[in-house]
């Protein structure tokens, strides 16, 4: 494993659309795996593959939100299936946009599909927080970033 860079303050590559991974091959798992070390090192509880330069469609989420990095889990290829419940509004980070952070509305419920690194689908569901934080990966994937759909707080 190694530690990626993560991209900060490039909008023009931040902007950039992902595309599916055809094949989980080594190249994939050794992204997987850098990712979630880059992850541990950063203490963010997100990261996407276009933050590390990787313009594919994989995210990784801390699904217990403890930043212990225990509970790393792979989202390859994800599809949200439905988000729902009440929209919340809550101040969001990106370390891609390091000391800053922008009020953002989002529902407080997400259910998608993804592949793990073994390539089985599986089905999850988030609820608040982590259902924040799979929207906010998710978006990376299409390019779309917490300034582009957020106000900045500056506090
Ligand atoms: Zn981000």
């Amino acid at each position: 494993m190694a530690l990626r860079e993560i991209i900060t303050n490039d909008d023009e590559f931040l902007s950039k659309k992902s595309r599916p991974v055809d094949n989980i091959d080594k190249r994939i798992i050794d992204l997987v795996d850098d990712m979630k070390q880059t992850l541990i090192k950063s203490g963010g509880v997100g990261l996407a593959a276009p933050q590390v330069g990787v313009l594919r469609r994989v995210f990784i989420i801390d699904i217990d939100a403890e930043g212990d990095g225990g509970s790393l889990k792979e989202f390859i290829n994800p599809e949200i299936i439905k988000k729902k419940g009440r929209n919340d509004k809550y101040l969001e980070g990106c370390l891609s946009y390091p000391g800053r952070s922008f009020k953002i509305i989002r529902p407080n419920k997400v259910k998608l599909r993804a592949q793990n690194v073994k390539g089985e689908w599986f089905e999850f569901e988030g609820e608040d927080f982590i259902a924040r934080a799979i929207m906010h990966e998710n978006d990376h994937l299409d390019g779309i970033t917490i300034p582009q759909i957020g106000t900045e707080v500056f506090e």
